[in-house]
């Protein structure tokens, strides 16, 4: 078992960080290759942060169980596969599973640590001035004091709830960290929320077989993303069962927990539920850390304001990951502590390294999936006026040739060119396998990729994928 360290063991670190999940990890274990004394305080006693305990892993898990669920139930017969009319999926049998999975994972980040010399401090972080933080140890073993040259702060954030004063019963639901928890699958949930992680989540439970209901206060989720996604997700996800409620807020909800829930919507809708599960966005943890104490400057979101370089106004402060509120994505905050521990204890060469936050891919996994990278088709159109043109194709993936007509999921890819040379500042897929293939075209948008260098590849046939080379 790695050492779980419960007091300091020098004077002085080089580097502490507080949190010890995707940014913490990556940040930390840059930082000791280069010889730095360097600690990392966690308070939760499985290291990994959101991603690996309630985040992208078990979330991913969950998505290609109900993935599994659509082939099985709704493919496999145009294939010809015999004998497989009712799959039941066993959520009761399949949790404490992912649970093993993921309770190795938290191991391989603890050993991790003690491979790479970074000590792990399991406790409460709380800045007590620029330099100094306090440890509170889990139950009730007292504190210590950790000093540093620099900390870092790598604290992410946590789901958003309504109060109860707010929205009566609101207390009664859950949130992301809840569907983790849960021991069985529930019969009725409500959704309520449009972002990636409602859509997400609404998805794995109607899959699953849930009876799924999405309350969102719009007329279509993911209302950030180009108007293409919008408009080809929010319809099928209706026409696979989920039961949406636009353009409704929720008023109240009225129940016991564990037994039945009554949704109250501004439309006067009363949605009977097992499970409402709220999926408002989330918010960082920077209460109760110590904050003003040092000085660190937060903006009216609770998020740390940090420059290009991820420095705080503080010297010798800097914030990484969810908890400076932009791009709340795993591979961001691992690429942004890296670059951080290049440039503050690296060789010269990375004097001024920094993350580019521009041209961020990411995905949501809906069924289908989305993949998106750069500009929205509305975003391009205010920065570049008419210089903007569109390339667009919807059609069914051969896979979907063998399969009925109410099962043919849709494909539609969209490239934004600007300018005389067409370069490509926004592409938005949605439609089988666009997680996977986001990641390449990813690269080819952050190189300045044009329309005509993608002409010039040659497809990869047949798949989905080659349409984006063969647009016209
Ligand atoms: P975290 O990983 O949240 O780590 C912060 C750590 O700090 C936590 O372990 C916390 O316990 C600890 N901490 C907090 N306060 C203190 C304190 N005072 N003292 C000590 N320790 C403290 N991103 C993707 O890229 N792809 C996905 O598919 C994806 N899916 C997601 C699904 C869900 C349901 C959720 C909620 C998020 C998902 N994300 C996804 C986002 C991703 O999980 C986060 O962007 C990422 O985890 C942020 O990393 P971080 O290091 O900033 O914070
Ligand atoms: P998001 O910010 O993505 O979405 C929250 C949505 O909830 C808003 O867009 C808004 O949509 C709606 N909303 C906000 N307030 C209310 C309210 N009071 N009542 C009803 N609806 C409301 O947050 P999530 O919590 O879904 O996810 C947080 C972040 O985690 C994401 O932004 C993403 O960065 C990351 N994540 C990444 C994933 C991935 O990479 N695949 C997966 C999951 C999370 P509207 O304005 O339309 O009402």
């Amino acid at each position: 078992m790695p050492p779980i360290f419960d007091k300091p063991t020098v004077d002085k670190y080089d580097y502490i960080l507080i949190g010890g999940g995707s940014g913490g990890s990556a940040s930390s274990r840059r930082a000791a290759l280069y010889g730095k004394k360097v600690a990392v305080v966690e308070v939760d006693p499985y290291l990994g942060g959101t991603c690996v305990n309630v985040g992208c892993v078990p979330k991913k898990i969950m998505w290609h169980a109900a993935d599994l669920q659509d082939k099985i139930a709704h493919h496999a017969s145009g294939y010809k596969f015999q004998g497989i009319d009712a799959p039941q999926f066993d959520w009761a049998a399949f949790k404490p599973q992912r649970d093993a999975y993921i309770r190795k994972l938290n191991g391989i980040y603890a050993t991790n640590f003690e491979k790479e010399g970074v000590e792990y401090h399991h406790g409460l972080a709380r800045l007590t001035s620029a330099n100094t933080i306090e440890v509170t140890r889990p139950d009730g073993k007292g504190k210590y004091t950790l000093n540093a040259d620099k900390i870092c702060l790598t604290v992410g954030g946590t789901p958003t709830i309504p109060s109860d004063e707010d929205i009566p019963g609101a207390s009664l639901g859950i949130d992301s960290d809840g569907f983790f928890d849960l021991a069985e699958q529930p019969k009725r949930v409500a959704v309520v929320g449009a972002g990636y992680i409602a859509v997400e989540l609404a998805g794995v439970f109607n899959s699953l077989g849930t009876e799924t209901h999405l309350i969102i206060r719009g007329e279509t989720v993911l209302r950030t993303f180009d108007p293409t996604i919008q408009e080809t997700l929010t319809p099928w996800m209706e026409k696979t069962g989920v039961k949406f409620h636009k353009s409704s807020q929720v008023l109240k909800v009225e129940g016991v927990k564990g037994q039945t829930l009554t949704v109250h919507t501004d439309k006067g809708e009363k949605i009977e539920v097992d499970t409402v599960l709220w999926a408002i966005g989330r918010h960082p943890l920077t209460k109760d850390l110590g904050l003003e104490t040092a000085g660190v400057k937060l903006d009216k979101m609770g998020n740390v304001v940090v420059d290009e370089y991820q420095n705080t106004n503080v010297p010798g402060i800097y914030a990484i990951g969810d908890v400076q509120g932009k791009a709340l994505l795993t591979p961001v905050a691992i690429a942004a502590g890296r670059r951080l521990s290049n440039r503050l204890f690296g060789p010269e060469k990375f004097n001024k390294d920094k993350l580019d936050y521009s041209n961020i891919p990411t995905v949501v996994f809906s069924h289908p999936t989305i993949g998106t990278v750069g500009l929205t088709e509305p975003q391009a159109r205010k920065k570049y006026g008419d210089s903007v043109k569109i390339y667009k194709s919807s059609f069914r993936a051969l896979y979907f040739s063998m399969i009925e007509e109410e099962h043919k999921e849709p494909t539609v890819y969209k490239l934004i060119c600007v300018g005389p040379e067409e370069r490509v500042v926004g592409v938005h897929i949605i439609g089988m396998g666009s997680d996977e293939i986001m990641q390449g075209f990813g690269v080819a948008v952050k190189m300045g990729a044009t329309k005509q260098d993608l002409d010039d590849t040659v497809a990869i046939h047949p798949t989905s994928a080659e349409e984006l080379v063969t647009l016209r």
